[in-house]
């Protein structure tokens, strides 16, 4: 059973940050939540939806008096909203994240913790390629998994509040190695959307006709394309400047895999080919069958 949080304090609510605090209060999770956004008509919304009881003028005055602190920003915005709130947190108080890169929200947030406050981030592996506050909702995170990074050595309390936190919100929880989260990340999620922008953005420096012939005729194949290609671009720049190590590593791979095929079909061997796609078909029945299709 988790315990209730006095008070909750989200910085950024949009998608994520609204769909979790959405959550939490259907939980009975906290007694009151407030957030500082940015973007002062998300902050609105937020308040008129009824997410949030309260907006703070700035992310000092949010994170006054907060049990817990969740960061719901693109991960570029981390290191001034930290170095913002680290003297105003309070003793005990638990900061979190909701970020898709583990190792730079360490990095970021690290240096202005103050000791007697728990930094504990986690990722939700739940999603969409929508923005903003009115695109949340509460079921977001249920039977997805969300993966809790605590740097080595974090109070283990606190790190279970958060693991529970992610348990009651409907989610699978699994602890992971920082480093490790982001090289897994970046072969499940983010080489994918680097895919997808790229052949989006193939199809978009084509000549006009064809150009056309595409949206007009865009069979399932691309279409998902797309619908992965419209993602947030502020939270998808910052992803790839902060996971740089891990993503240039599996785009090697990629790369080196893609030239393989290249020359299988200019040299028609169709068994290479045939071979490849049967494997593959085997990993998206091992994704049905994990029911995370
Ligand atoms: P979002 O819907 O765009 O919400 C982010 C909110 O933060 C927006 O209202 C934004 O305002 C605001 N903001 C930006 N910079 C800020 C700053 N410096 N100070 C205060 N507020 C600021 O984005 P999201 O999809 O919820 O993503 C938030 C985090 O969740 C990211 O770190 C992302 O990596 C992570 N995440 C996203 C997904 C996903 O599928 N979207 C999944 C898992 C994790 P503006 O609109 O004016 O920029």
């Amino acid at each position: 059973m988790s315990q209730v949080f006095e008070r909750v304090a989200f910085l950024g609510i949009g998608l994520i940050g609204s769909s979790l605090a959405r959550a939490i209060k259907r939980a009975g999770l906290a007694k009151q939540i407030v957030t500082f956004d940015g973007n002062a008509d998300h902050a609105a919304q937020a308040k008129a939806l009824g997410v949030v009881e309260e907006t703070a003028r700035n992310a000092a005055e949010a994170v006054a008096g907060a049990d817990l602190v969740v960061f719901a920003v693109p991960i570029g915005a981390y290191a001034d909203l930290a170095a913002e709130i680290g003297p105003h947190l309070a003793p005990g108080a638990i900061v979190s994240d909701v970020g898709s890169v583990k190792m730079a929200v360490i990095r970021d947030l690290g240096p202005h913790i103050p000791e007697g406050v728990y930094l504990v981030p986690a990722h939700p592996i739940a999603g969409t390629e929508k923005s903003g506050p009115e695109s949340g909702f509460a079921d977001l995170f249920e039977g997805r998994w969300a993966i809790v990074t605590p740097p080595p050595g974090t109070d283990e309390a606190a790190v279970q509040r958060i693991v529970d936190l992610w348990r009651a919100v409907g989610s699978e929880v699994e602890i992971m190695e920082p480093g490790h989260h982001d090289r897994v990340l970046a072969i499940t999620s983010h080489l994918p959307h680097l895919i997808a922008y790229t052949i989006v953005g193939t199809a978009t420096d084509l000549e006009g006709t064809l150009q056309q012939e595409v949206i007009k005729f865009s069979a399932s194949g691309f279409r998902d394309f797309t619908r992965i290609a419209a993602s947030d671009p502020t939270m998808w720049r910052d992803v790839f400047l902060n996971n740089r190590e891990a993503v240039l590593d599996v785009l090697q791979r990629f790369t080196e895999d893609l030239t393989a095929l290249q020359r299988a079909i200019r040299w028609g061997e169709g068994e290479q080919l045939f071979d490849l796609f049967t494997r593959t078909r085997a990993i998206r029945r091992s994704i049905i069958d994990a029911k995370q299709a």
